[in-house]
């Protein structure tokens, strides 16, 4: 077969790169070059078993050492990347310093690794972008920079199949061919985007004294900052340069530089981190960042989920998603094209993860408002996703069962429909009792699917990777304890 695949973003360029493993003639097209600045760089444990699954079934040897921390940096010391621990979020008010209050203090910290050596990382995309186009490359496929694809160049291609790689606006290079209508109507998120990457950020227990020891060192995550406004992503790599960004629910006034200093003027603790901090480029502003197509494939063509759909950066689902969908794709190319039957599946599938992944993320902007209940809202994205990676980790789920299981519990009757459900209890809650009682309904909605004991409030918020309550919970894996202890060094890396 001969597949056109648009757009050499990581995601282009690893599909390409497993069909041409697979046989098929690639013909990878880019409007841009390489190495070149990109956002959405922090992963996670599901991306990293994509990475590892992909690895194994294709003899991708280099993903399998950068689904890890400790194997990325021993075998690629040159490619740019920050550990990743966990998920802390911390909730700030205007004009008051954070403050530390016992139990009460609004700090969340969900560790997704039991140490370094097999934690995720946060991609420094530039670099990361460019290895994964290198080894397409080296693998056979044709690579094609600086190349606009108009339709003279698709007919002298003469390609079988095209996959769009090509991202959200000003990519989106089939929803303009064929003039895929949106689907952002079905989008409740709606935030805009005030970013750039910066050195010199402080470290929190730097500036915020006495703070209770975590499950990992604060800093060491995807930091989140909830704010009146919406929220801000702080993720920092190992050369000490910080990807950040305000993500806003309505546009504030000024140039995206006053826009900054208002905001960090604002929420002081915010301002202490970034006082000395210098953006290595300016900073920018994005108005609505989601996007949503009606269609994810067609006659000879498919989309790979960004080109499809993005939502918003909470809970950093994109590349996972992304890791996903190439896996199902590549599936379906072991055969030879796919088929209508993979290519109906494949789009019912996209479409009902991005609503999913919709109603957890504007449901948690709705619970912003009050730490305990974003907190509780988080509970149900950190159950599914912890339910997915044991059972992938441990119960020994095969590839293509683990590929074609729904994302954030799509699919799945006990979680599938707690997300919406919970979106539209936000929507009615009004009063503390409301409060409470949304807390205590979000731990029975997730309990069949809670491996970690999310929700418990011993914890305090403060969740390490608990190896005992992962044995308590064997049955919710459909695992016996001892089937389960033995599979635990699949844990340990
Ligand atoms: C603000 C923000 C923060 C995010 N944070 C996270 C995060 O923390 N974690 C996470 O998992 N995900 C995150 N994401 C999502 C993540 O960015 C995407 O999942 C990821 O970039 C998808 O990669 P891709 O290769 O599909 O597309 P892209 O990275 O968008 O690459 C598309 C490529 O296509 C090229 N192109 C565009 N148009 C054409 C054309 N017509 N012809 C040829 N080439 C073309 C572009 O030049 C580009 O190289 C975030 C997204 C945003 C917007």
């Amino acid at each position: 077969m001969r597949v056109a695949v648009v757009g050499s973003g990581f995601a282009g360029s690893l599909l390409a790169r497993v069909l041409a493993v697979q046989g098929h003639q690639v013909v990878l097209l880019e409007r841009g070059t390489h190495p070149r600045f990109a956002i959405g760089e922090s992963s996670t444990p599901l991306a990293n078993l994509a990475l590892e699954r992909l690895a194994r079934r294709y003899g991708l040897d280099d993903c399998h050492d950068i689904a890890a921390h400790g194997r990325w940096v021993a075998r690629f010391p040159e490619l740019r990347r920050g550990l990743k621990r966990g998920f802390t979020f911390y909730r700030h008010h205007a004009g008051r310093p954070f403050a530390i209050d016992g139990s009460r203090t609004e700090r969340l910290l969900v560790a997704a690794s039991p140490n370094d050596h097999i934690a995720d990382n946060h991609w420094l995309r530039a670099d990361v972008d460019h290895h994964f186009v290198r080894a397409a490359a080296a693998a056979g496929v044709e690579y094609r920079d600086r190349t606009e694809l108009t339709e003279e160049l698709l007919k002298a291609l003469r390609v079988d199949f095209i996959v769009d790689a090509s991202g959200p606006p000003p990519g989106g290079f089939m929803a303009r061919r064929l003039g895929i209508p949106s689907g952002l109507h079905r989008t409740y998120t709606n935030a805009g985007l005030l970013f750039s990457h910066f050195d010199g950020v402080r470290l929190f227990p730097d500036v915020v004294a006495g703070l209770p020891a975590g499950p990992y060192p604060d800093d060491w995550a995807a930091v989140h900052h909830i704010i009146d406004e919406g929220w801000m992503y702080s993720l920092r790599f190992d050369h000490g340069v910080t990807s950040a960004g305000f993500v806003l629910k309505r546009r504030l006034s000024g140039s995206p530089q006053e826009q900054w200093d208002q905001l960090l003027r604002r929420y002081p603790t915010i301002g202490d981190l970034f006082r000395h901090a210098k953006p290595l480029m300016p900073l920018t502003y994005r108005h609505r960042i989601q996007h949503r197509l009606t269609r994810a494939t067609g006659d000879n063509w498919a989309l790979l989920p960004h080109a499809y759909a993005f939502v918003d950066p909470l809970f950093s689902t994109g590349i996972a998603w992304s890791l996903r969908a190439i896996e199902r794709l590549a599936l379906c190319f072991e055969r030879g094209m796919p088929t209508p039957a993979d290519l109906a599946r494949y789009d019912a599938l996209l479409a009902a993860e991005a609503d999913q992944i919709d109603v957890l993320v504007a449901g948690a902007y709705v619970a912003m408002a009050h730490f305990d209940v974003f907190a509780a809202q988080a509970m149900i994205y950190f159950a599914a996703v912890s339910f997915a990676e044991a059972r992938q980790r441990l119960a020994h789920q095969s590839s293509e069962a683990a590929a074609w299981t729904g994302f954030l519990g799509v699919g799945d009757p006990q979680l599938g429909p707690v997300s919406r459900a919970s979106f539209r209890r936000l929507g009615r809650m009004r009063t503390r009792e409301d409060r409470r009682l949304f807390v205590q309904w979000v731990r029975k909605a997730i309990a069949p699917r809670n491996v970690c004991g999310f929700g418990n409030p011993e914890y305090q918020n403060l969740y390490p990777v608990d190896l005992d309550e992962l044995v308590r919970r064997h049955a919710v894996l459909g695992m016996s304890r001892e089937t389960l202890v033995s599979a635990l060094p699949a844990l340990r890396g």
